[in-house]
């Protein structure tokens, strides 16, 4: 079993302390990490803040030059990066190698903002003054990031704040650490100087801590629950420390009447089984107008059960396990609430019986009433339950009814019904008649309890600039 290095200042580093990882799919351990203890990551930190100096000072051109190196080398082990996203994570290889495009994209796109850290020149008010606006890198960049796209949203981090001008100190969930490994070798071989980004593992809380008291860590970027994005809220009071929050969510699917009936079918399966249903923006609540409700449930049904079960590195697997018997527990204890409380299963709803892995059985629920567990907390897993709704009205108000804001769905062939919904739906991200709305060029994140910024887009950089105003008085 391979011993994966930690990637500090440059350098390779083993440690005498490793935690295991395991494959969802079959509940073996098949590599081991590093762990650091905090003087560790305090040193990680003190060196990014002497790459610092060296890294903002290059032009934006030479940083974008790099981080298009960094999404070379990415692609050009693509298939090796995407077999551990599978192996770790457990999501079907050809959604593992969509993730390393999906990465090489991102790297690509803030390659470019790199150059486009624009300020302003506003017109002064009072005699012999001149206003300039301008846009500088924070300092040292604090990442944390999750299991369930762990390549990817680790990159939506590091890729714009380098950009920026940034150095960066990356934190990878414990159960998927070793795609960061890989990361850090592509940015080694892509020749970054030393320090500007950083890989450590270890006891999350600890990592926190120090992200947080550290002065001379300037931002923290994290993405994974609310719950622990309170606790950083909490602490980040003591030091004012800025932070970027992707939390979770709970997207709500509307399918209206008016309605492509395939094209809703189809959108709603992405939504809802991507990834194995572990998605921040998986559909979680599918609500579908009574004039199509029965037509919209047998052809999604059908679809349902057409899916292949089984270890993501298998041939033509759609859905592979959840990340772990905690999950499994989860998803099977939101199946049974909401038959408790009169929703039919119409297919799926057990355990796959035949497996050492973490499968859950592609189900679907329908009339599943408001108060059942999972219409209203995230259920991270192939479960879709469906109910029906009459009018426009209603079907928003049953989407807004949510303490989460980070996506929104909607199928309608109704223009106008389109305006209406995207203004009215309290979500960051509006998916209408598309299932996989994020790209690269466009903003990414929550309202309400699903955080605070956004990811991607121009947005996503300017998440690690600090905005000056200088005020010169000229003689002029
Ligand atoms: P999680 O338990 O909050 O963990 C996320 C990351 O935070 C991991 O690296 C974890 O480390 C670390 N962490 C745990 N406790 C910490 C602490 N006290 N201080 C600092 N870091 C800490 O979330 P998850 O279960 O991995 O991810 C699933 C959640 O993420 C879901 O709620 C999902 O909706 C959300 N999510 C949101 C987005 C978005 O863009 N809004 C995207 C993807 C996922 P360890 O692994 O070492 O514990």
């Amino acid at each position: 079993m391979k011993t994966y290095p930690l990637y500090l200042n440059g350098e390779f580093v083993t440690t005498e302390q490793t935690k295991a990882v395991i494959n969802p799919a079959t509940g073996e351990r098949f590599a081991r990490i590093c762990t650091i203890d905090r003087a560790r990551v305090a040193q990680a930190i003190a060196d990014a803040h002497t790459a610092f100096a060296g890294w903002r000072k290059l032009t934006g051109k030479t940083r974008g030059e790099y981080l298009h190196a960094i999404a070379n080398q990415v692609e050009a082990r693509k298939d090796e990066i995407a077999r551990v996203i599978t192996m770790e994570n457990g999501k079907p290889l050809a959604q593992s190698l969509g993730e390393v495009a999906g990465t090489a994209d991102h790297l690509h796109w803030f390659a470019e903002e790199a150059r486009r850290a624009y300020g302003r020149i506003v017109p002064n008010q009072v005699d012999g003054k001149r206003h300039l606006i301008v846009k500088l890198p924070m300092g040292v960049v604090g990442a944390i990031s999750p299991w369930n796209f762990p390549l990817i949203l680790a990159v939506r981090k590091m890729a714009p704040a380098l950009a920026a001008g940034c150095t960066v100190v990356l934190k990878p969930a414990s159960q998927t650490p070793i795609c960061a490994a890989l990361l850090a070798e592509c940015v080694d071989a892509a020749k970054l100087p030393k320090g500007v980004f950083q890989l450590v593992a270890g006891a999350a809380s600890e990592i926190g801590a120090e992200f947080l008291q550290n002065p001379l860590c300037r931002k923290i970027t994290f993405t994974g629950s609310t719950e622990v994005g309170k606790t950083l809220i909490a602490g980040a009071a003591e030091t004012v420390k800025p932070l970027s929050l992707e939390l979770g969510g709970h997207a709500p699917v509307l399918v209206f009447d008016d309605a492509d009936l395939h094209k809703a079918v189809e959108g709603v399966m992405m939504a809802k089984f991507r990834n194995i249903g572990q998605s921040c923006i998986a559909a979680n609540r599918i609500y579908v107008q009574r004039g199509i409700y029965e037509k919209f449930l047998a052809a999604f049904v059908e679809k349902t059960q057409a899916q292949n079960v089984g270890d993501g590195l298998d041939p033509g697997m759609d859905i592979g396990p959840l990340i772990d018997e905690a999950a499994v527990t989860k998803a099977l204890e939101h199946i049974e609430n909401a038959v408790s409380q009169g929703a039919r299963v119409l297919c799926g709803g057990k355990r796959k019986a035949d497996s050492k892995g973490t499968f859950i059985e592609p189900t679907v629920l329908a009339d599943v009433p408001k108060t059942a567990l999972c219409m209203n907390e995230e259920t991270f897993a192939p479960i879709a339950p469906v109910t029906a709704f009459d009018t426009e009205e209603e079907g928003i108000a049953l989407a807004n009814d949510t303490i989460y804001g980070l996506s929104a769905y909607a199928f309608t062939n109704n223009l106008d019904r389109a305006f209406r919904l995207m203004e009215a739906l309290e979500a960051g991200t509006i998916g209408i008649n598309d299932g996989v709305p994020s790209t690269s060029q466009c903003p990414f994140g929550g309202a309400k309890q699903s955080g605070w910024g956004r990811e991607l887009g121009i947005e996503g950089m300017d998440a690690f600039l600090e905005t000056k105003h200088v005020s010169l008085g000229l003689q002029i």
